[in-house]
């Protein structure tokens, strides 16, 4: 990418940045080094209507779900029309739409709990219906959409109608800077001519209204700008290209689609002209809070997995789950567990109770359990060894139980690539840690300002840093009474305070370190992230556990669990800040670079060319470097 490329695609990005911080934020303020915990506790607690009808439509779908065969659909890579006609009878196309509009207004909580659910027939249940209305039109219509709109989609999308989120493009992926879709205003204002093409959108082979995000050229009465579109499938110039094929999550409707001179009336814009890419991002910023639930369910069926067949299965006189070694594992899986859920239900808790601005709780929750349920499902292939590996089907038809462990990581997987990659979502959140410094000192690092005012700008950073910083040297965490209404969990808090300070002060000395640059250090800033989100479990533990003793609901053991998942995640969290400091950054960076170049080249040798569709290796080996 050249530089001028990157650079728009920079102010892009940063112009479709929400930037205003209107509501507090556990998460902003953890990164500012203040564990705000009167934020989210007490824990906040859904309203009893809210239960009620939350867990009469769980108990309908569940039912309903008995029905699907998930072994079916993995075959036929196909949901059956049925079991779509289903759905939408019992209304699990407008969850997440108003009851005033004709759809189940459940909370986010008992959304998330029924995605989790539907997900536990088949994932591809999961994808099909978060893909319709997490991101899908109701999220950004409920946003940003005007009542004649919502009037007029609406109801539509709560009886059935499918819907789907269109944005990526064969050359724009993480990167929308570059989208090519084009809306080109009519002469006589009164509509847009749409052309271009969407790749991987999701239920766009049976969507029925599309969220489409296109670029309109600025002209006269048009400020242009990526724009936000709701097209219909019917639209003369629509066409379904191809349905696409994955790794897993067979069943999914995904495809390329193609918008050729397709005329979209001015009354399907969403938002305004150039607003599009600030709404992707702001639909994204919630509807991210329903992939971390789908991948609960995977958590959810890995400790059951493992816990029948860590007992079942004998070897070498035991039980396997009697072997240090898989014991081990079996731990992490349990504590792990128990944190993405406690991660799940707040991160939703605190969408419904609408006191906070979620954002960052909703990447870090994204971040953090696609990541961490990734490590879970690896662990049960091992505990399940050549069981795991093999598909349910073969298993069954050596007569026996078809347990689809290569499938859940087969579905898993693109968890970390899509709504937000891992590595982007560790951009994302790295950049709203660092914003309070680049409020503060931005100026002062912009090498292309003058003297006059980086001088103004540096006196103004001053003054924040020298309150700031010795704030950072005090805090509840250094006493020993602290949280003691927490019980035996409340050293972790303590623990959580304290190196909330110590990130912040970390983030501080990056900054002072690499200046400018730092932007550029992506693994140091991966790093801080990746603390932030283990002290967001770490303190989710604690409430959730807390509260569940409150309620005693649960198992009176949660404490247990979140004491064992708070003592690996601090482990983590150690090893993170040591390599802050201490690590092969550089060198792997030069390193990676060497290989691009072709220095290594010589290592591909051995293989065949024709391997798979391996590119050839053009030019002689062994001879580069
Ligand atoms: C099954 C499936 C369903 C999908 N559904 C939808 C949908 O419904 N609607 C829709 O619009 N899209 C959808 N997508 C697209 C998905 O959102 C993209 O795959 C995702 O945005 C990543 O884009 P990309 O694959 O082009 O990767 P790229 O952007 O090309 O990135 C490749 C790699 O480079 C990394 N990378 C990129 N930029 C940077 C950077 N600046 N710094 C560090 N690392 C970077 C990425 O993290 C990734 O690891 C879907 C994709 C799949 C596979």
């Amino acid at each position: 990418m050249s530089e001028d490329s990157a650079q728009k695609s920079r102010r892009v990005a940063e112009g479709a940045r929400q930037r205003e911080w209107t509501q507090p934020s556990f998460g902003r303020e953890l990164f500012l080094g203040r564990l705000r915990l009167d934020l989210i506790h007490p824990y906040p607690r859904p309203r009893p209507e809210e239960v009620e009808k939350g867990e009469a439509f769980l108990g309908r779908l569940a039912k309903f779900l008995e029905s699907v065969d998930p072994l079916q659909i993995e075959r036929d890579s196909r949901i059956p029309d049925q079991v779509i006609k289903g759905l939408a009878s019992l209304g699990a196309f407008g969850m997440n739409i108003a009851e005033e509009y004709g759809g189940l207004g459940l909370s986010q909580v008992y959304y998330n709990r029924a995605l989790q659910l539907a997900n536990s027939a088949h994932a591809a249940l999961g994808a099909l219906l978060s893909a319709h209305q997490s991101i899908g039109v109701p999220k950004p219509l409920k946003l940003f959409g005007t009542d004649e709109q919502k009037h007029r989609f609406l109801p539509r999308l709560a009886r059935g109608e499918i819907s789907a989120f269109a944005l990526t493009e064969p050359d724009v992926g993480s990167d929308p800077a570059r989208i090519h879709a084009s809306a080109v205003p009519t002469g006589d204002g009164s509509a847009y001519i749409l052309n271009g093409t969407k790749l991987w959108t999701t239920n766009g082979t049976i969507a029925r209204l599309l969220i489409v995000m296109a670029e309109v050229p600025a002209g006269e009465g048009h400020p242009g700008g990526i724009t936000a579109f709701v097209v219909e499938s019917d639209m003369h110039g629509f066409k379904v290209l191809r349905r696409n094929a994955f790794m897993g999550l067979r069943g999914i409707e995904n495809a390329v689609l193609e918008f050729k001179d397709v005329r979209v009336p001015k009354e399907n814009v969403i938002g305004k002209e150039g607003e599009g890419l600030k709404i992707a991002l702001v639909t994204l910023n919630t509807g991210r809070l329903s992939l971390p639930a789908t991948n609960l369910t995977a958590a959810k069926a890995c400790l059951r997995i493992v816990r029948n067949w860590a007992n079942e299965r004998e070897q070498w006189g035991r039980p396997i789950g009697k072997h240090d070694a898989i014991a081990q594992l079996l731990a992490d899986i349990s504590a792990s567990t128990f944190g993405m859920e406690a991660v799940v239900e707040l991160s939703g808790a605190l969408a419904d109770q609408e006191r906070n601005d979620i954002r960052l709780e909703a990447a870090l929750a994204k971040l953090w359990v696609t990541e961490t349920v990734w490590r879970t499902a690896d662990q049960t292939m091992q505990v399940r060894g050549g069981r795991g590996y093999e598909t349910a089907e073969s298993l069954k038809a050596r007569g026996e139980q078809p347990i689809p462990t290569e499938q859940i990581m087969r579905d898993l997987r693109v968890s970390r690539i899509f709504e937000g990659s891992t590595e982007i979502m560790r951009l994302f959140i790295a950049r709203e840690a660092v914003d309070r410094h680049l409020e503060v000192g931005g100026e002062l690092l912009d090498p292309e300002l003058d003297l006059k005012k980086r001088t103004r700008a540096a006196a103004g950073a001053a003054a924040f840093y020298a309150r700031w910083l010795p704030s950072l040297t005090v805090g509840k965490g250094r006493v020993p009474t602290s949280y003691r209404e927490f019980g035996k969990l409340a050293r972790h808090l303590r623990y959580a305070e304290r190196n909330a300070r110590k990130l912040a002060r970390s983030i501080f000395y990056g900054m002072s370190r690499y200046g400018p640059k730092l932007e550029f250090k992506q693994a140091f800033l991966g790093r801080l992230v990746d603390i932030g989100a283990e002290l967001y479990a770490i303190s989710a533990a604690c409430v959730y556990a807390r509260m569940l003793a409150e309620d005693n609901s649960k198992s009176g053991n949660a404490y247990e669990l979140a004491d064992l998942f708070c003592r690996q995640s601090e482990r983590r969290i150690e090893v993170l800040f040591d390599a802050l400091w201490h690590n092969e950054d550089a060198r792997n960076y030069k390193a990676a670079q060497s290989m691009l170049d072709g220095r290594y080249r010589w290592l591909e040798e051995g293989i065949i060319e024709s391997w798979g569709v391996l590119p050839p290796i053009a030019e002689p080996l062994r001879q580069a470097g």
